[in-house]
């Protein structure tokens, strides 16, 4: 076996120790100045190599203190150091989370200490946000549970309101028996928006079409468009069968259009239109309404996120949701003539092979 010249050596040592991707520092044991820092402990903390040699980590403030104190003790009483989870400051000023170890070693004849040291802040973050995810979405369940249970006394409530507001003797309350009702039709219209969005269950996907879907919710988004004195347009396109969930598509048509008339002034139209685009369907709900401000683009699908006075929030929260188990896409064009929202539905690989071969 060939054997390095202590020149050769030196130099692959050196070059591991800045191409290594942990911080790593050597400084020394008697007055604890930083001796060598590598690249990555100067990309990470913000200081060059020539401003931390001749420093110590507490001088320039990279180390509390205490840190510091409770770094030596360990090194002191047991001369090695290993994952010790410690925060650090950057020359900015913003504090990292560092998985830290050290050791004693002899450098060039006198005692120092290599410090070797891993950023976690991202990692923890994420472990952080995983676990808020999961116990949001446990709440979310135990929400579902409870929506669920109000609904029957709701229900019950409801009949005898109804019951007694027809009554002669509360002739002069009707009105206020028809607004308790009207919010307990609110508040039911909540629990339902909201169950169908923490539902868990696995959506089950048929092949079926598109266009069939809709055009039996038609008479319902016709009757909904005419009571507001608005056009409503469909236009159908031949599109392949997709894997699809009939009740949730129609929930999602009804939410997207009920959206798009809410929008519009009377006599505005709404043009529903389905056709194929590349390997896609595409489903656009198209309105000549108010558009979407800029800054709410971003806020759209968020549970509760609603302009409206009557608004749930829930409707393009429900949507987004839908559209995920679909594995469908969702693209959203707003002006102040109008919105548009697309959905890009994948085509089976089954159907992509008869539309081609339809084609020629
Ligand atoms: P809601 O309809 O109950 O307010 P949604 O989740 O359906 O809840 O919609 C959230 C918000 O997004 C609406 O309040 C509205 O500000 C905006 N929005 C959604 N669709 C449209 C649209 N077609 N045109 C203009 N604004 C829209
Ligand atoms: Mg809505």
């Amino acid at each position: 076996m060939k054997s390095f010249s202590d020149e050769k050596e030196k130099e692959l040592l050196d070059k591991a120790f800045h191409a290594s991707p942990c911080l790593m520092a050597i400084s020394t044991i008697s007055d604890g100045c930083y001796i060598k820092v590598n690249r990555c402990f100067e990309e990470t903390t913000g200081y060059t190599a020539l401003e931390v040699i001749g420093r110590t980590s507490v001088s320039l403030n990279i180390f509390d203190n205490s840190t510091r104190a409770r770094v030596s003790e360990l090194l002191t009483n047991q001369g090695i150091i290993n994952n010790f989870e410690i925060s650090f400051k950057k020359k900015d000023g913003t504090l990292r989370v560092g998985l830290f170890s050290a050791e004693i070693i002899d450098f060039y004849g006198e005692q120092c200490i290599l410090s070797v040291a891993n950023d976690v802040t991202e990692l923890r973050k994420y472990e952080k946000e995983g676990l808020m995810l999961e116990r949001m979405s446990l709440i979310g369940q135990l929400a579902a549970g409870i929506g669920h249970e109000i609904r029957n006394p709701m229900t019950t409530v409801r009949g005898y309101l109804q019951l007694l507001g027809e009554k002669p003797d509360f002739l002069a309350q009707k009105s206020t028996f028809e607004l308790m009702i009207s919010e307990l039709d609110r508040a039911n219209a909540i629990i339902t928006e909201f169950l169908s969005l923490a539902q868990i269950k696995r959506t089950e996907l048929k092949p079926q079409n598109l266009n069939c879907i809709i055009m039996n919710l038609y008479p319902l988004i016709e009757a909904d468009a005419f009571t507001q004195n608005k056009q409503i347009y469909f236009v159908q396109g031949v599109i392949p069968n997709l894997q699809l969930n009939r009740k949730e598509i129609a929930q999602l048509v009804l939410n997207l259009t009920r959206n798009g008339l809410e929008a519009m002034e009377e006599r505005a139209s709404l043009t529903i239109k389905s056709y194929v685009k590349g390997s896609k369907v595409v489903l656009s709900i198209q309105d000549e309404g108010c558009g979407i401000p800029p800054e709410n683009l971003n806020k759209l699908g968020t549970p509760f996120f609603t302009t409206k006075d009557s608004g749930t929030g829930l409707g393009l929260a429900t949507c987004y949701k839908i559209a995920e188990s679909h594995n469908a896409k969702v693209r959203i064009n707003s002006n102040s003539n109008g919105t548009t929202f697309r959905l890009l539905f994948p085509i089976p690989e089954q159907e992509q092979v008869e539309l081609i071969s339809a084609l020629h």
